[in-house]
Protein backbone atom coordinates (compact mmCIF):
# COMPACT_ATOMS: atom_id res chain seq x y z
CA UNK A 1 0.00 0.00 0.00
CA UNK A 2 1.25 3.30 -0.96
CA UNK A 3 -0.03 6.21 1.32
CA UNK A 4 -0.78 8.88 -0.38
CA UNK A 5 1.64 12.01 -0.08
CA UNK A 6 3.55 10.54 2.64
CA UNK A 7 6.68 8.56 2.17
CA UNK A 8 6.24 4.88 2.40
CA UNK A 9 9.36 3.57 0.12
CA UNK A 10 8.87 -0.16 -0.07
CA UNK A 11 5.78 -0.05 -0.77
CA UNK A 12 6.03 2.69 -3.83
CA UNK A 13 9.11 0.38 -4.78
CA UNK A 14 6.67 -2.57 -5.03
CA UNK A 15 4.44 -0.71 -7.24
CA UNK A 16 6.95 0.55 -9.35
CA UNK A 17 8.29 -2.95 -9.93
CA UNK A 18 5.02 -3.88 -10.82
CA UNK A 19 4.23 -1.61 -13.26
CA UNK A 20 7.54 -2.42 -14.64
CA UNK A 21 6.91 -6.04 -14.56
CA UNK A 22 3.24 -5.34 -16.73
CA UNK A 23 0.87 -4.91 -13.71
CA UNK A 24 -1.99 -2.44 -15.23
CA UNK A 25 -1.96 0.65 -12.32
CA UNK A 26 -5.42 0.70 -11.07
CA UNK A 27 -7.05 4.00 -10.90
CA UNK A 28 -6.57 4.16 -7.25
CA UNK A 29 -2.81 3.50 -7.47
CA UNK A 30 -2.34 6.12 -10.53
CA UNK A 31 -4.23 9.07 -7.52
CA UNK A 32 -1.68 7.75 -4.97
CA UNK A 33 1.51 8.15 -7.44
CA UNK A 34 0.01 11.72 -8.79
CA UNK A 35 -0.35 12.56 -4.55
CA UNK A 36 3.27 12.26 -4.01
CA UNK A 37 5.01 14.86 -2.31
CA UNK A 38 8.58 14.08 -1.70
CA UNK A 39 11.83 12.99 -3.00
CA UNK A 40 9.51 9.80 -3.96
CA UNK A 41 8.25 11.94 -6.85
CA UNK A 42 12.06 10.95 -8.44
CA UNK A 43 11.10 7.37 -7.97
CA UNK A 44 8.29 7.85 -9.79
CA UNK A 45 9.98 9.54 -12.58
CA UNK A 46 12.95 7.17 -12.94
CA UNK A 47 10.08 4.21 -13.10
CA UNK A 48 8.35 5.96 -15.97
CA UNK A 49 12.22 6.66 -17.81
CA UNK A 50 12.63 3.21 -17.75
CA UNK A 51 9.78 2.49 -19.16
CA UNK A 52 9.97 5.06 -21.91
CA UNK A 53 13.38 3.37 -22.67
CA UNK A 54 11.49 -0.27 -23.18
CA UNK A 55 8.93 1.24 -25.27
CA UNK A 56 11.00 3.55 -27.49
CA UNK A 57 14.33 3.25 -26.90
CA UNK A 58 17.00 5.91 -26.62
CA UNK A 59 15.33 8.28 -29.20
CA UNK A 60 13.70 11.89 -28.78
CA UNK A 61 11.41 12.62 -31.60
CA UNK A 62 10.08 15.49 -33.41
CA UNK A 63 8.06 16.43 -36.33
CA UNK A 64 8.36 19.10 -38.33
CA UNK A 65 5.13 21.12 -38.24
CA UNK A 66 3.47 24.39 -38.86
CA UNK A 67 0.14 25.54 -37.69
CA UNK A 68 -2.12 27.80 -39.43
CA UNK A 69 -5.07 29.61 -37.51
CA UNK A 70 -7.53 30.49 -39.75
CA UNK A 71 -10.07 32.49 -37.80
CA UNK A 72 -9.99 33.50 -33.60
CA UNK A 73 -13.70 34.39 -34.20
CA UNK A 74 -15.59 32.09 -31.67
CA UNK A 75 -19.14 31.59 -30.58
CA UNK A 76 -17.47 29.90 -27.30
CA UNK A 77 -16.30 31.37 -24.37
CA UNK A 78 -13.38 29.37 -22.99
CA UNK A 79 -12.78 30.56 -19.92
CA UNK A 80 -9.07 29.07 -20.30
CA UNK A 81 -8.98 30.76 -23.84
CA UNK A 82 -7.01 33.60 -24.78
CA UNK A 83 -7.53 33.24 -28.39
CA UNK A 84 -10.85 33.78 -28.86
CA UNK A 85 -12.76 36.76 -30.09
CA UNK A 86 -16.27 37.82 -30.84
CA UNK A 87 -17.25 39.67 -34.68
CA UNK A 88 -16.23 43.10 -34.30
CA UNK A 89 -13.49 42.66 -31.57
CA UNK A 90 -9.72 44.26 -31.94
CA UNK A 91 -7.48 41.57 -33.41
CA UNK A 92 -9.60 39.45 -34.33
CA UNK A 93 -9.15 37.55 -38.51
CA UNK A 94 -10.22 35.47 -40.44
CA UNK A 95 -7.82 34.33 -43.45
CA UNK A 96 -9.13 33.87 -46.32
CA UNK A 97 -9.08 30.76 -48.98
CA UNK A 98 -5.84 32.48 -51.02
CA UNK A 99 -4.08 33.44 -47.70
CA UNK A 100 -4.23 29.57 -46.26
CA UNK A 101 -3.30 28.31 -49.66
CA UNK A 102 -0.12 30.72 -49.44
CA UNK A 103 0.61 30.03 -45.56
CA UNK A 104 0.54 26.07 -46.45
CA UNK A 105 2.86 26.62 -49.59
CA UNK A 106 5.07 28.35 -47.15
CA UNK A 107 5.05 25.93 -44.88
CA UNK A 108 6.10 22.93 -47.76
CA UNK A 109 8.88 25.23 -49.05
CA UNK A 110 10.26 25.27 -45.21
CA UNK A 111 10.17 21.26 -45.03
CA UNK A 112 7.22 20.50 -43.15
CA UNK A 113 5.81 17.40 -43.10
CA UNK A 114 2.40 18.25 -40.84
CA UNK A 115 0.44 21.00 -41.06
CA UNK A 116 -1.70 21.23 -37.96
CA UNK A 117 -5.41 23.81 -38.19
CA UNK A 118 -7.71 24.44 -35.32
CA UNK A 119 -9.71 27.51 -35.01
CA UNK A 120 -11.78 29.52 -33.43
CA UNK A 121 -15.46 28.28 -34.04
CA UNK A 122 -16.45 31.04 -36.57
CA UNK A 123 -20.45 31.92 -36.45
CA UNK A 124 -20.47 31.58 -40.10
CA UNK A 125 -18.84 28.24 -40.60
CA UNK A 126 -20.74 24.97 -41.27
CA UNK A 127 -19.22 21.20 -42.73
CA UNK A 128 -18.56 22.85 -45.80
CA UNK A 129 -16.61 25.52 -44.82
CA UNK A 130 -14.38 22.61 -42.77
CA UNK A 131 -13.99 20.75 -45.96
CA UNK A 132 -12.70 23.89 -47.98
CA UNK A 133 -9.76 24.76 -45.50
CA UNK A 134 -8.56 21.18 -45.90
CA UNK A 135 -8.85 21.11 -49.36
CA UNK A 136 -7.67 24.33 -49.25
CA UNK A 137 -4.76 23.44 -47.31
CA UNK A 138 -3.86 20.24 -49.89
CA UNK A 139 -4.33 22.79 -52.95
CA UNK A 140 -1.09 24.21 -50.58
CA UNK A 141 0.88 21.52 -49.79
CA UNK A 142 0.19 18.73 -51.70
CA UNK A 143 1.71 15.54 -49.63
CA UNK A 144 1.63 17.21 -46.57
CA UNK A 145 -0.27 15.47 -43.50
CA UNK A 146 -3.08 17.44 -42.84
CA UNK A 147 -3.70 17.16 -38.39
CA UNK A 148 -6.98 19.52 -38.26
CA UNK A 149 -9.96 19.75 -36.29
CA UNK A 150 -10.88 18.57 -33.36
CA UNK A 151 -14.62 16.58 -32.01
CA UNK A 152 -15.94 20.23 -31.18
CA UNK A 153 -15.39 21.34 -34.22
CA UNK A 154 -16.78 18.00 -35.52
CA UNK A 155 -19.71 18.53 -33.58
CA UNK A 156 -20.31 22.06 -34.27
CA UNK A 157 -19.96 21.30 -38.17
CA UNK A 158 -22.78 18.66 -38.06
CA UNK A 159 -25.11 20.81 -35.81
CA UNK A 160 -24.47 23.85 -38.25
CA UNK A 161 -24.80 21.33 -41.36
CA UNK A 162 -27.55 19.31 -39.70
CA UNK A 163 -25.70 16.26 -40.80
CA UNK A 164 -24.57 13.56 -38.33
CA UNK A 165 -20.87 13.80 -37.05
CA UNK A 166 -19.73 10.43 -38.78
CA UNK A 167 -20.65 12.11 -41.80
CA UNK A 168 -18.48 15.55 -40.99
CA UNK A 169 -15.58 12.63 -40.49
CA UNK A 170 -16.07 10.75 -43.43
CA UNK A 171 -16.23 13.98 -45.37
CA UNK A 172 -12.87 15.33 -43.81
CA UNK A 173 -11.05 12.15 -44.29
CA UNK A 174 -12.23 12.16 -48.52
CA UNK A 175 -10.93 16.04 -48.23
CA UNK A 176 -7.64 14.43 -47.41
CA UNK A 177 -7.51 14.92 -43.57
CA UNK A 178 -4.61 12.53 -42.16
CA UNK A 179 -5.57 12.95 -38.34
CA UNK A 180 -7.36 15.05 -36.20
CA UNK A 181 -6.52 16.57 -33.31
CA UNK A 182 -7.15 15.35 -29.92
CA UNK A 183 -8.08 18.39 -28.15
CA UNK A 184 -10.88 20.07 -26.55
CA UNK A 185 -10.68 16.83 -23.83
CA UNK A 186 -9.68 19.56 -21.75
CA UNK A 187 -11.04 17.58 -18.70
CA UNK A 188 -13.28 14.93 -19.34
CA UNK A 189 -15.26 15.06 -16.41
CA UNK A 190 -18.44 17.38 -16.87
CA UNK A 191 -17.98 18.86 -13.94
CA UNK A 192 -15.43 20.67 -14.48
CA UNK A 193 -16.45 21.36 -18.05
CA UNK A 194 -19.15 23.20 -16.58
CA UNK A 195 -17.10 25.69 -14.97
CA UNK A 196 -13.95 25.94 -17.53
CA UNK A 197 -15.66 25.59 -20.76
CA UNK A 198 -19.79 25.15 -20.62
CA UNK A 199 -20.43 25.48 -24.91
CA UNK A 200 -18.00 22.85 -25.61
CA UNK A 201 -19.42 19.00 -26.29
CA UNK A 202 -19.83 16.83 -23.33
CA UNK A 203 -17.40 14.00 -22.06
CA UNK A 204 -19.73 11.12 -23.41
CA UNK A 205 -19.91 13.44 -27.14
CA UNK A 206 -15.92 13.59 -27.12
CA UNK A 207 -15.48 10.38 -26.49
CA UNK A 208 -18.22 9.11 -29.14
CA UNK A 209 -16.57 11.66 -31.98
CA UNK A 210 -13.05 10.08 -31.13
CA UNK A 211 -14.50 6.43 -31.69
CA UNK A 212 -16.30 7.09 -34.93
CA UNK A 213 -12.79 8.95 -36.63
CA UNK A 214 -10.77 5.83 -34.92
CA UNK A 215 -13.49 3.50 -36.21
CA UNK A 216 -13.32 4.84 -39.89
CA UNK A 217 -9.42 4.76 -39.91
CA UNK A 218 -8.63 8.62 -38.69
CA UNK A 219 -5.83 8.55 -35.67
CA UNK A 220 -6.05 11.12 -33.31
CA UNK A 221 -3.97 12.33 -30.73
CA UNK A 222 -4.87 12.21 -26.90
CA UNK A 223 -4.76 15.43 -24.68
CA UNK A 224 -5.34 16.57 -21.04
CA UNK A 225 -5.28 20.59 -20.14
CA UNK A 226 -4.18 20.33 -16.39
CA UNK A 227 -3.36 22.82 -13.77
CA UNK A 228 -6.61 24.83 -13.45
CA UNK A 229 -9.59 23.84 -11.11
CA UNK A 230 -9.50 20.18 -11.56
CA UNK A 231 -8.60 17.85 -9.12
CA UNK A 232 -6.25 14.91 -8.93
CA UNK A 233 -9.05 12.61 -9.06
CA UNK A 234 -10.52 14.06 -12.48
CA UNK A 235 -6.89 13.53 -13.87
CA UNK A 236 -6.92 9.80 -13.05
CA UNK A 237 -10.65 9.93 -14.25
CA UNK A 238 -9.50 11.31 -17.35
CA UNK A 239 -6.81 8.81 -18.38
CA UNK A 240 -9.32 6.07 -17.44
CA UNK A 241 -11.51 7.53 -19.91
CA UNK A 242 -8.67 7.51 -22.70
CA UNK A 243 -7.18 4.10 -21.88
CA UNK A 244 -10.49 2.64 -21.97
CA UNK A 245 -11.10 4.07 -25.60
CA UNK A 246 -7.15 3.50 -26.58
CA UNK A 247 -7.44 -0.62 -25.25
CA UNK A 248 -11.08 -0.79 -28.16
CA UNK A 249 -9.70 1.31 -30.92
CA UNK A 250 -5.62 1.74 -30.95
CA UNK A 251 -6.38 4.61 -32.58
CA UNK A 252 -4.69 7.68 -30.58
CA UNK A 253 -0.76 7.99 -31.59
CA UNK A 254 -0.11 9.76 -28.68
CA UNK A 255 -0.98 11.66 -25.38
CA UNK A 256 0.00 14.99 -24.90
CA UNK A 257 -0.28 16.63 -21.61
CA UNK A 258 -1.21 20.13 -21.63
CA UNK A 259 -0.31 22.33 -19.03
CA UNK A 260 -2.87 25.09 -18.21
CA UNK A 261 -1.32 28.51 -19.30
CA UNK A 262 -2.76 31.10 -17.06
CA UNK A 263 -1.66 34.67 -17.26
CA UNK A 264 -4.28 36.16 -20.30
CA UNK A 265 -7.25 33.65 -19.34
CA UNK A 266 -10.93 34.65 -17.69
CA UNK A 267 -10.73 31.81 -15.56
CA UNK A 268 -7.91 32.82 -13.51
CA UNK A 269 -8.79 36.21 -13.69
CA UNK A 270 -12.22 35.63 -12.65
CA UNK A 271 -10.41 33.66 -9.46
CA UNK A 272 -11.61 30.27 -10.76
CA UNK A 273 -8.40 28.57 -11.56
CA UNK A 274 -5.44 28.35 -10.09
CA UNK A 275 -2.43 29.98 -11.19
CA UNK A 276 -1.51 26.84 -13.76
CA UNK A 277 0.33 23.49 -12.45
CA UNK A 278 3.70 23.29 -10.15
CA UNK A 279 6.77 21.71 -11.70
CA UNK A 280 5.84 18.66 -9.57
CA UNK A 281 2.77 18.08 -10.99
CA UNK A 282 4.13 19.11 -14.63
CA UNK A 283 6.68 15.96 -13.81
CA UNK A 284 4.35 13.55 -12.25
CA UNK A 285 1.74 14.08 -14.83
CA UNK A 286 4.59 12.83 -17.62
CA UNK A 287 5.65 10.04 -15.34
CA UNK A 288 2.25 8.30 -14.24
CA UNK A 289 0.50 9.15 -17.73
CA UNK A 290 3.50 7.07 -18.82
CA UNK A 291 2.69 4.14 -16.27
CA UNK A 292 -0.90 4.17 -16.36
CA UNK A 293 -1.48 4.35 -19.85
CA UNK A 294 0.20 1.03 -21.08
CA UNK A 295 -1.34 1.01 -24.47
CA UNK A 296 -0.17 3.99 -25.83
CA UNK A 297 3.42 3.93 -26.88
CA UNK A 298 4.49 7.95 -27.32
CA UNK A 299 3.94 11.07 -24.88
CA UNK A 300 4.96 14.11 -25.58
CA UNK A 301 6.44 17.03 -23.69
CA UNK A 302 4.81 20.55 -24.91
CA UNK A 303 7.50 22.95 -24.56
CA UNK A 304 5.17 25.44 -25.73
CA UNK A 305 3.46 25.30 -22.07
CA UNK A 306 6.00 24.69 -19.90
CA UNK A 307 9.15 26.05 -21.49
CA UNK A 308 11.66 24.05 -23.07
CA UNK A 309 13.79 23.20 -19.97
CA UNK A 310 10.89 21.86 -17.89
CA UNK A 311 10.01 19.57 -21.22
CA UNK A 312 13.83 18.33 -21.24
CA UNK A 313 12.93 17.59 -17.62
CA UNK A 314 10.34 15.80 -18.70
CA UNK A 315 11.69 13.95 -20.81
CA UNK A 316 13.97 12.07 -18.25
CA UNK A 317 10.37 11.32 -16.65
CA UNK A 318 8.76 9.33 -19.06
CA UNK A 319 8.61 11.49 -22.44
CA UNK A 320 9.92 10.61 -25.43
CA UNK A 321 8.50 13.14 -27.87
CA UNK A 322 9.33 17.05 -28.28
CA UNK A 323 6.42 17.41 -30.38
CA UNK A 324 6.59 20.24 -33.20
CA UNK A 325 8.84 22.59 -34.56
CA UNK A 326 5.58 24.88 -34.77
CA UNK A 327 6.10 27.83 -37.02
CA UNK A 328 3.28 30.21 -36.34
CA UNK A 329 1.95 29.26 -32.59
CA UNK A 330 -0.92 31.68 -31.15
CA UNK A 331 -3.13 29.80 -28.97
CA UNK A 332 -0.86 29.19 -26.02
CA UNK A 333 0.83 33.18 -26.79
CA UNK A 334 -2.80 34.66 -26.48
CA UNK A 335 -2.67 32.70 -22.76
CA UNK A 336 0.02 34.41 -22.08
CA UNK A 337 3.16 31.77 -22.73
CA UNK A 338 6.26 32.92 -23.70
CA UNK A 339 8.78 31.48 -26.79
CA UNK A 340 5.94 29.59 -28.25
CA UNK A 341 6.61 30.45 -31.96
CA UNK A 342 9.73 27.75 -33.75
CA UNK A 343 11.53 25.69 -32.21
CA UNK A 344 14.61 25.30 -34.36
CA UNK A 345 15.60 21.05 -34.00
CA UNK A 346 19.39 22.25 -33.62
CA UNK A 347 18.39 23.41 -30.01
CA UNK A 348 16.08 20.33 -29.87
CA UNK A 349 19.26 18.28 -30.42
CA UNK A 350 20.98 19.99 -27.78
CA UNK A 351 18.57 19.17 -25.02
CA UNK A 352 18.69 15.28 -26.34
CA UNK A 353 22.37 14.99 -26.50
CA UNK A 354 22.54 16.87 -23.27
CA UNK A 355 20.61 13.77 -21.86
CA UNK A 356 22.02 10.89 -23.58
CA UNK A 357 19.54 10.59 -26.30
CA UNK A 358 19.63 11.04 -30.03
CA UNK A 359 17.06 13.42 -31.53
CA UNK A 360 15.19 11.69 -34.84
CA UNK A 361 12.78 13.34 -37.24
CA UNK A 362 9.50 11.52 -37.44
CA UNK A 363 5.94 12.25 -39.25
CA UNK A 364 2.98 12.51 -37.41
CA UNK A 365 2.05 9.13 -37.27
CA UNK A 366 5.47 8.15 -35.91
CA UNK A 367 7.26 6.93 -38.92
CA UNK A 368 11.45 8.19 -38.33
CA UNK A 369 12.22 10.20 -41.40
S1 LIG B 1 -10.98 27.18 -26.60
FE1 LIG B 1 -11.70 27.02 -28.73
S2 LIG B 1 -13.95 26.80 -28.53
FE2 LIG B 1 -13.19 27.64 -26.58
S3 LIG B 1 -13.36 29.90 -26.81
FE3 LIG B 1 -11.24 29.31 -27.39
S4 LIG B 1 -11.34 29.07 -29.60
FE4 LIG B 1 -13.45 29.01 -28.86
Amino acid sequence: MVTAGKRNEPALRTLLEDALGGHRLSDEEALRLFLTEDRSVWQIAAAADEKREKVNGPVVTYVRNQNINVTNYCINSCGFCGFSKKEGEEGGYLSSHDEIRKKAALARKRGVTEICTVSGLHPDFNAGSYIDIITTLREGAPGVHIHASNPMEVAYAARKSGIATIEVLERMKAAGLGSLCGTAAEILVDEVRRIICPGKISTDEWVRIIREAHGIGIPTTATIMFGHCETVKDRVSHLSVLRAIQDETGGFTEFVPLSFVHMNTPLYRRGLARPGATGREDLLMTAVSRLYLDNVDHIQVSWVKTGLKMAQVGLMAGADDLGGTMFEESISKCAGALNTDYLDPGEMERIASDIGRTLRERDTLYHLI
